[in-house]
Parts: structure tokens; sequence; C-alpha cells
């Protein structure tokens, strides 16, 4: 049987979500684990954010989401993206989202932090990206239109007379000897985050970069990729991912110390513990960067009633034999969003003709220098609705028949490139974390091309590709915003005030310029 022509590449909530709004046109989603395994929207727990209750309204929603980018929001993505929210929401009801109701049977709204409004709707508590998945996984199967190819890893997109044309994928996870073309008339890129480009990180492994790598090696334009997002407070047990000690562990009283038993956070901001985010992972990095390391202790406050409380983390720490009740918890600031991306417009069309982009690999403009919480899920199902609607107006040229002949490579990491890999993610977090500076960052561009360099695997030589696009503009920028901080460049300057729109050539032409680093793209490029 012939492929449908639409190839959708990630099985997470915006590839779920296009495909689903694209029927009955057909398509072919590309995962690289059975639905509902390797995507981080089934380990949302909180939810998505809708202005829906009394008083509420679009334009305080997109307000907030502005306040959040700290100016880089585009506004008239943030106003839309808003205003769409409440369809789309009655829309994942329809598809059986079981979102948590009161007695008269109208939706629960919960309030977070930076959210001027209960605004949040959930599912059972925390646990609404699981029941999203579920439900979109069970609509994705009774739906003749989809075909689901469970285990191919997209690798490359294959452009042809400067459109997208097909796509190049390994089955069996990557680790079948040669990678299968997938002729594409459009393709949808919709692989989520790149969390795995760190050491510690709260994101499936499958967050690593690829996709955007992937996209900026076929000349995609790229954004605001030097901006993530860090949980301050990842466990660090040596699990990947790192399981997260939640914020709520410090509103009841935990406090941060360092090994020296001091609490840092003291120092650092009037609110200590309860600082902002963002404000903590920063202190918490200093710590460790220090070699002092850096621990939430609830011996005091928690003390014997912490497993009854915090069920997960106790028994994350309970697994390598720490006792919460009376020992402090070692942490590390996760990688836990990425703001920037695939730039794409308002219907998801990316820079490159026959490509498109959903969820959080794209840059819709909606996150600016730092997402709002509940605001990722939203971007996904609004621009994954988009870009199916934009695709049903595509008109029916045939895809590409030219099978494009490539060097034979490995797909998954060598036993060297996992090595590689270690030293990757280690000088990620090192370097291009929570607090950035010149010389770190100049450090970890060499240290990036190094490995990039001696790539024997795709995946290794994308996530390389992934992590420059990251480091390179981080270098350029700067200033301190959002979810980029710059300890040579602590304030926000308003020279800065414009998202970063670039290539991955322009970025490798000023590096080589400015820096004298040459990225030697390994053989089969
Ligand atoms: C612990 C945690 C809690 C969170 N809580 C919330 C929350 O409460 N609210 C909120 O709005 N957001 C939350 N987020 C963020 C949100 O989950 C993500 O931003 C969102 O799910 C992204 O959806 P996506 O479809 O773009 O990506 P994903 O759901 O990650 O899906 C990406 C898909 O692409 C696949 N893929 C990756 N690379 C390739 C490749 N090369 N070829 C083929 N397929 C590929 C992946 O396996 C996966 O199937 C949370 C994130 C984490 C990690």
């Amino acid at each position: 049987m012939s492929q449908p022509d639409i190839v959708i590449i990630g099985g997470g909530l915006a590839g779920l979500f296009t495909a689903l709004k694209l029927s009955p046109l057909p398509c072919l989603v590309l995962s690289p684990r059975p639905l509902g395994e390797g995507a981080a929207s089934a380990w949302a727990q909180g939810g998505i954010a809708a202005a829906m209750a009394e008083g509420d309204s679009p334009e305080s929603h997109a307000a907030d989401t502005m306040v959040a980018g700290a100016g880089l929001v585009d506004e008239a993505a943030a106003l839309s993206l808003a205003q769409e929210a409440p369809e789309r929401i009655f829309e994942l009801l329809d598809y059986g989202v079981p979102f948590d109701r009161d007695l008269e049977g109208r939706l629960l709204q919960s309030r977070e932090a930076a959210h001027s409004f209960r605004r949040i709707v959930r599912v059972g508590g925390d646990t609404a990206g699981h029941a999203v998945m579920q439900a979109l996984i069970a609509a994705v199967r009774n739906t003749s239109s989809i075909k689901v190819l469970e285990g191919f890893i997209a690798e490359d997109l294959v452009v042809v007379d400067g459109r997208v044309g097909g796509v190049f994928a390994r089955g069996e996870g990557g680790a079948v000897d040669k990678a299968t073309f997938f002729p594409a008339r459009a393709a949808v890129l919709a692989t989520g985050g790149a969390g795995h480009l760190y050491r510690v990180t709260t994101n499936p492994p499958e967050s690593n970069g690829i996709g955007l790598a992937i996209a900026a090696r076929a000349g995609a334009v790229i954004a605001d990729t030097e901006f993530v997002q860090f949980h301050p407070t990842g466990i660090d047990i040596g699990r990947d991912p790192a399981p997260l000690a939640s914020e709520a562990i410090r509103g009841d009283g935990a406090v941060l110390i360092n090994s020296a038993g001091e609490r840092f956070m003291l120092h650092v901001h009037a609110d200590a513990e309860l600082a902002p985010r963002d404000v903590v992972a920063r202190g918490v990095f200093a710590e460790i960067a220090a070699g002092r390391g850096a621990f939430i202790d609830a011996r005091e406050a928690l003390g014997r009633h912490f497993a009854e409380h915090f069920p997960t983390a106790y028994a994350a720490c309970a697994s390598v034999g720490i006792d919460p009740a009376v020992q402090p918890i070692p942490i590390a600031p996760a990688a836990h969003y990425h703001m920037g991306g695939v730039v794409t417009d308002a219907h998801g069309r990316t820079s490159l003709p026959g490509l498109w982009a959903a969820g959080e690999v794209a840059s819709t403009g909606v996150h600016g220098a730092n997402r709002l919480a509940s605001n990722s899920l939203l971007e996904a199902v609004v621009f994954g609705a988009r870009v199916a609607a934009d695709l049903k107006g595509l008109d029916a040229r045939p895809a590409t028949t030219v099978v494009p002949l490539r060097q034979p490579r490995a797909g998954l990491p060598t036993a060297r490139d996992r090595e590689a890999i270690s030293r990757l993610r280690a000088v990620m977090q090192a370097d291009v974390g929570v607090v950035r500076d010149d010389a770190g960052l100049k450090r970890a561009i060499a240290t990036i091309m190094d490995i990039d360099a001696g790539a024997e695997s795709i995946m290794l030589a994308h996530m390389a590709t992934a992590a420059f696009l990251v480091a390179a503009p981080a270098l350029l920028r700067q200033e301190s915003r959002g979810g980029h901080f710059r300890a040579d460049f602590p304030r926000i300057d308003d020279a800065w005030g414009r998202r970063t729109m670039t290539t991955l050539t322009a970025l490798e032409t000023v590096t080589a310029t400015e820096l004298g680093l040459t990225r030697k793209r390994a053989a089969g490029e």
C-alpha cells in the first residue's frame, strides 16, 4: 500500500492533534516509540491555559503571556493564541479528555503563578498530559486516514528544487542500517523540545533537538534558540531524566542549603527559597558551580510527613537510599522547556516551502524570552489545528519520486559517540545553562564543534548541531532576559529587545569570523 504524502514527524500532542484535524486527508505519523511514550506531552502535570472563567478574557491571558516573555512576545500571536484557546479545549473535550469539572458540570479552572485569573484546565489534579494523550491516541487509532509508524526516527529533510520533498527516517528506534525515504508533499515537524542536550533535564530522551537540527540543516530560519527555561530543583541523583522536587516542597517550608549547611538563597533574594523560578535556578547553579553543592532540606519542615505529602519525590530519593526525613536531597537546575525553535508564521508555515512546524520545536512568537506556565500544551493544539487547516488548502502536486543518495552512516550513537554525548550534555549544563558568560560560551562552542567533527552517528551530529544553535545565539546576545542570563551582561538591554532570527549558516559564519571557530561538518553531510 502506498504511504500518505503528508508526513508528520513526531507523535506528541502537536503531531497527533495535527493528524486528527487533517482527517479525512490522509497522513503518516512517524514516532520513535509507541504512541504515548517518548513525548513530553504525556508528562505534563499542570494543565492547559484558556481564558474561560468569569471576568477573564483573551486580552488578559495575552497580557500575562507578554509579561512572562520579557518584551519579545509577538503581541498578535499571543492574542490569537489566547482567543483560540476555548475552542481547542472544547475540541479536546469532544475527543474525550476528562477535564476536571465542578458539581454543576462546569470546567474547573485553577490558578498558576503569573496568571491573573484561574485559567488552567486540569485532569485529576496533576495528570493532564497523560489524560490528553490517552484520549488523542484512542482517537488516532480509530481514524482510518491516519497511518502511524512507530519506531521511526526522522534524520533528514530532503529539499528538492527549494522545497521539502521527503523525509529520511530510520526504523527500529534508529537501529536499522539504512534509513527509509518517505516522499512528502508536505512535512510537519512536531518533534518537541531539546532538554536532553543538558545533563540534567525533566524531558524524555527523545527531546534531544534532532528536529530542530534537521530543519536548520535544511536551511529553515530559526529564532530565540538561546532561551531555555530551567526548573530550579531537579533531583540530582543520576537518574535521567531527573525527577522533580516540586515547588510545593519549598512552599511547605523546606529550605535550600549547600554542603556546609548554609541557606544560600537568603543572600540572593528577599523571598529566599520562594523567589521567582529563574532566580532560584541561578542561586542553585551558583552553589554547584562554586563546588558547594545544593540540596533541598525538608528535615525540619516535613520530616516523616515527606513520604506521605510527596510520594513521587520520596520514591525517587528512596531508590538511591536517600531518606528526605533525615537527609537533604541533592538538586540541580533541570532544562525544562525550549522557548526558541523553527520560525513559523501564523499558519505554522516555516521559511522552507513544504515544511510546517508545531509544538515545542516551533518558534511561533508566543513565548518570547520565557514561557508562561501552561501555554505550551495550548500552543501545540492551537498551531496543530492551524497547520492542518493550512494543509487542507495544499495543491495536489505529486510528491517527489527522486530518492536521493546518501553516505552510509550509523543512526544510533556508537560507544565512542555515547561518551561524546555525555561530554556534550555536561558542557551544555555547565556553560550554556542557567548562568552563561563569554568565556564559558566560547569554551562550549569549541567543544561542540570538536564533538561534531568527530561524530560517527547521525544522532550525535544532530545533537551537536542543536547544541550549537543554542550556544551561538547565547554568545551573541549580550544581555540578560527571560531564560537567558549572562553573568557578564546581567541586565536587560533595550538594544536587544528583538527576537533572534537566524540560520545555521549565518551562525556558522559569525562564529567563524568573530571567534575563528569553524564548524567542520562530519562526512556524510
Ligand atoms: C515534566 C514536564 C511537565 C510539563 N508540564 C506542563 C504543563 O503542565 N503544561 C504545559 O502547557 N506544558 C507542560 N510541559 C511542557 C509540554 O509538555 C511540552 O512543551 C509539550 O508537550 C510539547 O508538545 P510537542 O508535541 O511539541 O512535543 P512532545 O510531546 O515531546 O512530542 C514530540 C514527539 O516527537 C518525537 N520525536 C522527537 N524527535 C523525533 C525524530 N527525530 N523523528 C521522529 N519523531 C521524533 C517524540 O518521540 C515525540 O513523539 C511540561 C513538560 C515536562 C517535561
